[in-house]
């Protein structure tokens, strides 16, 4: 094996990433990429019906 072979850029800019935020390149593109993340869970549909609406009946 290699070492410095696998060095790979940063997803988010495809800039090259430093030590420090690896695998990003900057905590620029380390917070957008868990503001992607973020997103992606706001955006799944599911758990909508609460409880207390639905055991109201009589
Ligand atoms: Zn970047």
């Amino acid at each position: 094996m290699t070492n410095a072979a696998k060095a790979r850029p940063c997803p988010i800019c495809r800039k090259p990433r430093t030590q420090e935020f690896t695998p990003f390149c900057s905590s620029h593109c380390r917070d957008r990429d868990l503001a992607q993340w973020f997103n992606d869970g706001y955006a799944l549909p599911g758990e909508a019906a609460r409880p207390e609406d639905i055991a109201q009946e009589d």
